[in-house]
C-alpha cells in the first residue's frame, strides 16, 4: 500500500471556529456550459431554478449580461449575471418530511437533486456506507465544521440511507486528532448499531476516496460520501430543498482572523474580500483550494462553486530554486507511483493526482507541479 505522509503544519495559523453568512449579494454569475452563450436578458429568474445540468439559481432576480469569470481549477468560463431582487421566491416550495427512515427506495433516490449522488445511491448490493469527514488540505476545514455543527442532521440521513441497503454498516471515518467532532458523533451514535466512528491517522490524502478504502480494509460494495454530500442529501430527502449555499474556509498566516463563511453558490470571491479581509494581501500568496493542491489564481474574477473548499493566505516567502541534486524523493513521496522528474526533465505529461506532495519534499524548492502537464523544463 502507498505510504501516506503526515505534513508539517504551522501551529502558529489559528484553526477558525468563527462563522460568517454572505448570503445577500447583489449579483450571482451561473457558469454556462461549453458553446452555450444564450442570454434571454431580462429575464426573471426563481431561486431553485433550474439552469442546466445540475446547476440551480442560488436567488430569484433577473439576468442583465454575460460575463468572464474563473472557475476554481483556474478555467475561464462565460457566466450569466443575475440580479438579485432579493425577494427570494422559490421554484418549488415542498413540505419538510417528519420522518425519513421509512421512505422507499424511488422516492428518497427522487428527492435527490444532484444526477451524481442519485447515481451514487440507486446502485444495488451495497454492505458499507463509507462516510469521510476529513479535510486533508491544512487549514481547511468545512468537513470538520460540518461534523461539529449538523451532527443531528447526519445521523438522521446515515439512518434513513442504510435503511435502503439490508443488512449494511456506515463507517464514518475521522482524523484521530479531531476530538470535538469525535465527541459530537459519539454522543449520538450510542442507540445506531449500525454506524460507527473510524479513526484514522493524520496523514495527508487519507481523506480521499481510494486511500481511505484501502486504509479501512472495504473489500464489499460500497457508497463513500463525504460529510459534506451527506448533509445535502439531509437538505434534498427531510427539508426537500435544494443546497444553494457552500461553506468556505479562509485562513492562512496572511489573515488575523481566519473564518468559515457560508456564501451563495456564484458569488464572487473578490465581494467576499471586501466584506471580510480589508488587509493588504500584496506581499501574499493565496492558494485557491489549499497550499498542497491548490493553485495561485486571480480572485478578480473567480467565482464560488461546490468545489470551492477555501482559500489560504500565506506571506510570501523567498526561496531560491536551486538545481535538481537527483535525490529521487519526489518519485519515492509520489502516492501513484508516479515519476515527476520525467515531465520536469523530459516534458513528459505523467500520470497525477496534483496532490502536491512531490513539490512539498523537493530540498532544492523546485515547484515540480507546474510541469506535471508536460512543460519541460531542463
Ligand atoms: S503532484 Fe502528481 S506527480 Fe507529484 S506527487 Fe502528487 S500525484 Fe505524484
Ligand atoms: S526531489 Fe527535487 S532535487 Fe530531488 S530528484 Fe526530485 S526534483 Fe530533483
Amino acid at each position: 500500500m502507498t505510504k501516506l505522509i503526515k505534513l508539517d503544519k504551522d501551529n502558529n495559523i489559528k484553526v477558525t471556529k468563527k462563522l460568517e453568512e454572505y448570503l445577500n449579494p447583489d449579483y450571482v454569475y451561473i457558469p454556462l456550459p461549453p458553446k452555450k452563450e444564450d442570454l434571454k436578458k431580462e429575464k426573471i429568474i426563481k431561486k431553485g431554478s433550474l439552469f442546466y445540468h445540475d446547476t440551480f439559481s442560488p436567488i430569484s432576480g433577473k439576468l442583465i449580461k454575460l460575463e468572464d469569470c474563473l472557475l476554481p481549477d483556474g478555467e475561464n468560463v462565460k457566466c450569466l449575471v443575475l440580479e438579485n431582487d432579493f425577494q427570494e421566491k422559490t421554484e418549488i416550495n415542498l413540505a419538510v418530511r417528519k420522518r425519513i427512515n421509512n421512505l422507499e427506495k424511488e422516492v428518497l433516490i427522487d428527492s435527490i437533486y444532484k444526477n451524481y449522488l442519485k447515481e451514487k445511491l440507486a446502485k444495488p448490493n451495497i454492505k458499507t456506507l463509507v462516510i469521510s469527514g476529513i479535510d486533508d488540505e491544512p487549514y481547511i476545514e468545512n468537513e470538520t465544521f460540518i461534523g461539529q455543527n449538523k451532527t443531528k442532521q447526519i445521523v438522521e440521513t446515515l439512518d434513513a440511507l442504510l435503511n435502503l441497503y439490508p443488512n449494511s454498516k456506515a463507517y464514518i471515518a475521522l482524523k484521530n486528532t479531531n476530538s470535538e467532532v469525535i465527541l459530537a458523533l459519539s454522543n449520538l451514535l450510542g442507540t445506531y448499531k449500525n454506524m460507527e466512528i473510524k479513526l484514522v491517522d493524520d496523514l495527508f490524502l487519507i481523506g480521499k476516496e481510494p486511500f481511505l478504502i484501502k486504509y479501512l480494509h472495504i473489500k464489499n460494495d460500497y457508497i463513500f460520501l463525504t460529510l459534506s454530500e451527506v448533509y445535502e442529501l439531509y437538505m434534498n430527502i427531510k427539508k426537500r430543498k435544494h443546497v444553494l449555499e457552500k461553506y468556505i474556509t479562509i485562513s492562512g498566516n496572511g489573515v488575523k482572523e481566519p473564518l468559515i463563511i457560508k456564501t451563495k453558490l456564484g458569488m464572487k470571491v473578490i465581494d467576499i474580500f471586501k466584506r471580510y479581509f480589508l488587509e493588504d494581501l500584496t506581499n501574499c500568496s493565496l492558494y485557491v483550494n489549499g497550499i498542497m493542491q491548490g493553485r495561485q489564481l486571480d480572485i478578480n474574477k473567480l467565482i464560488v462553486t461546490k468545489d470551492l473548499d477555501g482559500i489560504i493566505i500565506m506571506k510570501k516567502q523567498k526561496r531560491n530554486i536551486k538545481k535538481c541534486i537527483k535525490c529521487g524523493k519526489c518519485i519515492n513521496i509520489c502516492p501513484i507511483h508516479s515519476n515527476p522528474l520525467m515531465a520536469y526533465k523530459l516534458g513528459m505529461k505523467v500520470k497525477c493526482i496534483n496532490c502536491g506532495l512531490c513539490t512539498y519534499i523537493c530540498p532544492s524548492f523546485i515547484p515540480l507541479q507546474k510541469y506535471l502537464s508536460g512543460d519541460k523544463h531542463e
